[in-house]
C-alpha cells in the first residue's frame, strides 16, 4: 500500500471528530508500518482483529477482522492463525485466549484496561454468590478471565436481553454494568418479562455514562426528526429518549436500512462515529465525541512492535483452571445466542 492509497481512504475521516483529519504526509509514515506489519503477519501466520473503536488507520490497513466484542469473540473462536494480535483492551484479548489456549494472544495497546471491567473483581462475586444462591450469574463481556470464570453465563451487548429472556431462572444476579443493568430489566419489561434482576451497583463505562439525558432532549427538541441511536451500556434515561438501542455492530445494520437521508445522534464511543461520516456521507451526524483512551491506546507502532519482538508481557497468560471455568461461561452465551425471544 501507499500513502497516497492510504490517504484516498483515509483523507476525508476525523482521526477521531475533533482532532482533525489525516494528512497524506501521516498516512506515507503509516503506509511504511502496514506494509511492514502485512508482511510480518504472513511471515508468522499471525492475525488482527479490531475492535470498531480503535484508530482507522488499524482497521482500515492491517485488520483481518473488525467487530464488536461479540463478532471478534467468534471470529477468535474460528481462526487458523498461529498469533492472534488483539487491537482493543485487556478483556477482549483474555477472551481469544480462553477460546484458543494453545495460540499466542498478544496485546499491542499501551493502555489496554476497561474502566468497566475492571470496577468487579472475582471475590465480589463470590460475595454476591453467598448472599444469592439461588441466581443464575449474568456477566458482560467486559470482565476479566477470573470474573467469567465465578460466572455461569456470559452476553454481550448484541444479546444480552434475548440471552437474560432465555435463562430459564427467573433470578438473576448481573455484573458488573449497573446501567446495562438497568436498560436490561427495561427491556425485558417491554417484552411482558418480568425477572428479578440484582444489578451489581458499581461498574458503568466512563465513556457511555457521560452521554446525558438532558443533551439528548435538547437535541430531541432543536433538531426535528433528528434519530437517536443508542448503546444500551448509557444511561436508562437516554436509552428511552432513543429511537434504537444496540451493540455498534447492530447500530451500523440499522443505519444501512435508512432509505433516506436522516440527521442521526449515535451515542457510542467517537471512532465509531468518525467511520460511519465516511461510509455514510448521505446522512448528517451530530453530537459531541466521546473517546475510549484504552482502545486509542492501540496503535501501528505497538502493532509492529509486538509482531516483530513480543515481550513475555505482550503475550495473555491465564491460569488453566481460570481458562477452563471461564470456557464454560462462555460457552453458555454461544449455547444461549438465539434461543431468546
Ligand atoms: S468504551 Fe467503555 S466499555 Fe469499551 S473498552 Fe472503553 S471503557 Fe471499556
Amino acid at each position: 500500500m501507499t500513502g497516497e492509497e492510504l490517504f484516498r481512504k483515509l483523507g476525508g475521516t476525523p482521526i477521531q471528530m475533533a482532532l482533525g483529519l489525516y494528512t497524506l504526509e501521516a498516512c506515507e509514515g503509516m503506509a511504511r508500518d502496514i506494509n511492514e506489519i502485512q508482511n510480518l503477519k504472513r511471515e508468522k501466520n499471525a492475525v488482527i482483529l479490531g475492535h470498531y473503536y480503535i484508530p482507522r488507520e488499524i482497521t482500515l490497513g492491517v485488520a483481518d477482522f473488525v467487530g464488536d466484542s461479540y463478532g471478534l469473540s467468534q471470529d477468535a473462536a474460528k481462526t487458523s492463525a498461529d498469533i492472534i494480535v488483539f487491537a482493543a483492551v485487556r478483556f477482549m484479548a483474555e477472551t481469544a485466549k480462553i477460546l484458543n489456549p494453545q495460540k499466542t494472544v498478544l496485546i499491542p495497546g499501551t493502555d489496554p484496561a476497561c474502566s468497566l471491567a475492571d470496577s468487579v473483581t472475582p471475590e465480589r462475586v463470590r460475595e454476591l454468590r453467598t448472599k444469592h444462591p439461588d441466581h443464575t450469574f449474568v456477566c458482560y463481556i467486559n470482565t476479566t478471565a477470573a470474573v467469567k470464570a465465578e460466572c455461569d453465563v456470559c452476553v454481550t451487548s448484541s444479546n444480552v436481553v434475548d440471552i437474560c429472556a432465555a435463562i430459564p431462572n427467573d433470578k438473576i444476579v448481573f455484573v458488573p454494568d449497573r446501567l446495562m443493568g438497568q436498560n436490561v430489566v427495561d427491556l425485558l419489561r417491554s417484552r411482558g418479562i418480568n425477572k428479578e434482576v440484582v444489578i451489581y451497583p458499581d461498574g458503568a463505562c466512563h465513556v457511555h455514562e457521560r452521554f446525558d439525558p438532558g443533551m439528548v432532549k435538547l437535541f430531541l427538541e432543536r433538531i426535528p426528526g433528528v434519530q437517536v441511536l443508542a448503546h444500551p451500556e448509557c444511561d436508562p434515561e437516554v436509552i428511552k429518549q432513543s429511537h434504537f438501542v444496540g451493540s455498534t455492530t447492530q447500530i451500523i445494520a440499522h443505519i444501512q436500512k435508512y432509505q433516506e437521508s436522516q440527521t442521526l445522534l449515535v451515542l457510542t464511543e467517537c471512532g465509531l462515529v468518525s467511520s460511519l461520516l465516511v461510509d455514510f456521507p448521505q446522512h448528517k451526524f451530530v453530537g459531541a465525541c466521546q473517546m475510549c483512551q484504552y482502545m486509542k491506546s492501540n496503535s501501528l507502532a505497538g502493532i509492529l512492535r509486538v509482531l516483530r519482538n513480543p515481550q513475555p508481557c505482550d503475550a495473555v497468560n491465564l491460569d488453566v483452571e481460570v481458562m477452563a471455568r471461564a470456557r464454560k461461561c462462555i460457552d453458555a452465551m454461544f449455547e444461549y445466542a438465539g434461543k431468546g425471544k
